[in-house]
């Protein structure tokens, strides 16, 4: 059956009770996102580092600060094999949250057999407080075509498509006319700079479901095909777009590499703290003074950012408990807040990094509301291929919701823990085996609320 809607129709846009269709909507939609203010520490960044500066997302702004000039040393003047050991000795790993290493990845690619190769930027950025790589596209859409470029030359790929969240209207004609300045200005196209090197980009609108920034249901979006995740292995590397060799690279990791191919491996490795490497862009949002995106050393006291940087709560209320990986990574509160912003901090704690959202809630707050809101969340976007997921995420919110489930608290306990055992243990992608963490972290750090909050399902 035909769809009766078009894909370029106003977006519906939910705020509080109301559904906002067309102007209303769009104007909404349509509010530029802010440009990251700088550090207060003056730490040196790269990402961030000319995102500032006057007409940065034109072609103009863009190379008056160096832009373009990794891809034209590359191209002059070294080899693609030169190209990913520059990029795997940086340290680079995926920001998208996965955080394999790009070099890594860019080889697996170039050793692989087929043609032709892609490269995807994953722009469908649908994490919940995670909104980094709309500020990077927005403000610096040339650093992520030039990244995609690096990577077509590395690893031989002639094509390469910008899978772009569908909620980003805005960000889509700002990527179009980056696009369309760099192929006039013969750095997209055929023959790129003189060398026989050929690489087109296209913008593909996501299809507004966040399983599409999962990579296999991403593939198979652009493929035209429903959105579920693949089994793997094969993985994209040799089976991806098309079933061809394919790098898959978030847009902060793509943002990443014309800097580093234009001050070496070495710069880049530098710019994180205690031995770890490179810079991470943190999305912080909540209760906290001063909301934004910061590009923090891999290695950062979360402290660190959350008082020193981004101001405390703002209020004389003092930090209950941040979410990870927007909401991926469930809560850590308490002593737990003693973290340093990297994976094996946080992993060490039971959670993760992942993209890079962090949500404050202050001690005002009741966290097994904002667990249910989570949970519902992810009832909400599991795609249901798989029954773990697909149920275990309804039975958890009707629990935290407190309308089904157990009265008795160690029978609530036990099931709870039980299902997210189950999801964790055979979900088929990231989101069933992430969603547990939700109640796991509210387990381990509010057990006094969560016990009233049965005791009060047992007296309704
Ligand atoms: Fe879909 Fe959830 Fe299974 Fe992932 S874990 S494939 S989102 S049902």
């Amino acid at each position: 059956m035909p769809c009766a809607g078009r894909c370029d129709e106003p977006i519906p846009v939910i705020r509080g009770d109301q559904v906002l269709i067309g102007t209303d909507a769009n104007d909404l939609e349509s509010r530029p996102s802010p440009v990251p203010s700088p550090n207060p520490q003056g730490r040196e960044e790269c990402v961030f580092r000319h995102i500032r500066e006057p007409d940065r997302s034109t072609i103009e702004g863009y190379r008056r600060t160096g832009g373009y000039d990794g891809l034209t040393l590359a191209v002059s003047e070294l080899n693609p094999a030169q190209v990913i050991d520059i990029v795997r000795d940086s340290g680079l790993a995926g920001r998208g949250g996965a955080g394999f290493p790009t070099g890594v990845k860019w080889q697996a690619v170039a050793d692989a057999s087929g043609a032709p190769k892609t490269i995807v930027c994953n722009a469908d950025e649908g994490e919940p407080g995670c909104f980094k790589d709309r500020a990077i596209m927005d403000h610096d859409p040339h650093a992520v075509i030039e990244g995609m470029a690096l990577a077509a030359y590395a690893t031989g790929a002639p094509r390469g498509f910008i899978y772009l969240r569908y909620e980003y209207p805005e960000t889509l004609g700002t990527l179009q006319r980056a696009i369309k300045e760099a192929e006039e200005a013969g750095l997209l196209g055929e023959r790129i700079l003189g060398s026989a090197f050929d690489f087109t980009v296209v913008v593909r609108r996501g299809a507004g479901a966040y399983i599409c920034g999962e990579e296999g249901s991403l593939l198979n979006s652009l493929e035209g095909r429903h959105p579920f995740p693949r089994n793997r292995p094969p993985f994209p590397v040799t089976h991806g777009y098309e079933d061809r060799p394919t790098v898959v690279n978030n847009v902060e990791t793509l943002a990443s590499v014309p800097h580093i191919v234009r001050r070496g491996a070495d710069w880049y490795r530098a710019l994180g703290l205690n031995d770890l490497a490179g810079t991470k862009v943190i999305s912080l949002s909540g209760d906290v003074k001063r909301p934004g995106n910061y590009e923090v050393p891999l290695g950062l006291p979360l402290s660190t950012l959350l008082y020193d940087w981004a101001g405390g709560t703002g209020s004389s209320r003092s930090v209950q408990a941040v979410t990870m990986a927007g909401v991926s990574g469930g809560f850590l509160a308490g002593e737990d807040l003693d973290v340093t912003l990297d994976e094996p901090s946080i992993r060490a704690k039971g959670s993760f990094l992942g993209a890079g959202g962090i949500m404050v809630f202050d001690d005002t707050r009741d966290m097994v509301e904002i667990a249910h809101f989570a949970m519902e969340f992810f009832a909400e976007e599991s795609c249901g291929k798989c029954f773990p997921c697909r149920i275990g995420t309804e039975r958890l919110t009707e629990r935290l919701a407190g309308t089904a489930g157990p009265t008795n608290l160690t029978a609530w306990l036990d099931e709870v823990n039980d299902i997210g055992r189950t999801m964790k243990a055979i979900s088929a992608c990231g989101l069933g085996m992430a969603a547990p963490l939700i109640t796991e972290s509210l387990l381990r750090y509010f057990p006094e609320r969560v016990a009233q909050h049965v005791a009060h399902q047992a007296r309704d």
